[in-house]
């Protein structure tokens, strides 16, 4: 299983981690013992999980999780926790519309990541910090299509999941495919792009 040492320095806040004891179903109390057996959250008294929503716990760790959840339980699992994050994530789900949605995307991405601590973009310089790849995103405001180029460290099926759901709180009939399929960071590659329409 990959270490992900190079994102050491890398956290998560707490809030992106509670939402995923959320979304667990079924299988939330082995999930549960992956995450504390990495030092993500503490054990609350009815035996759920319990993450500080603002403070910061380790990426490796997460990371290490979601490839444990995929192992076990398929992309499908990876997919459905990624796509309760926009529910929770104020910011994204307060949008006005698809377009201006995607283009905060890599904002809130950011936000939700810490450095040594330190929140990996500041809303009040628009200052970012390196570290973490992007989401890149075109929207060609004559056509119904949002090009996404996703090189974060999270899995693809996540940010497959992620994606959709985000694009489904503005326009309930998208969809989502994945361009070049044979260039995607399972196989290897630094990025993958993704292709949301709607009608
Ligand atoms: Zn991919």
């Amino acid at each position: 299983m990959q270490r992900y040492s190079a994102y050491s320095d890398i956290q998560v806040r707490g809030s992106i981690l509670q939402t995923f004891s959320s979304g667990l179903g079924s299988s939330w109390r082995l999930i549960n013992r992956f995450m504390l057996a990495e030092d993500l959250g503490t054990m609350g008294p009815h035996g759920l999980i319990e993450f500080d929503p603002m403070g910061w716990y380790p990426l490796p760790g997460h990371l290490r999780v979601l490839d444990r959840i995929r192992k076990d339980f398929g992309d499908v699992a990876v997919r459905q926790l990624a796509a309760t994050i926009p529910r929770f994530v104020a910011s994204l789900s307060s949008s006005r519309d698809i377009r201006s949605l995607f283009r905060d995307v890599d904002k809130a991405f950011h936000l939700s990541h810490g450095k040594n601590g330190e929140p990996m973009y500041c809303e009040q310089t628009g200052r970012m910090t390196e570290g973490i790849g992007h989401y890149g995103v075109e929207t060609p405001a004559d056509q119904k299509q949002i090009l996404c180029e996703g090189t974060a460290p999270y899995p693809c099926v996540f940010d497959e999941g992620l994606l959709l759901s985000l694009a489904q709180i503005h326009e309930p009939t998208a969809t989502l495919a994945h361009l070049t399929p044979e260039i995607c960071r399972a196989l290897g590659s630094p990025g993958c792009t993704y292709s949301v329409t709607w009608s």
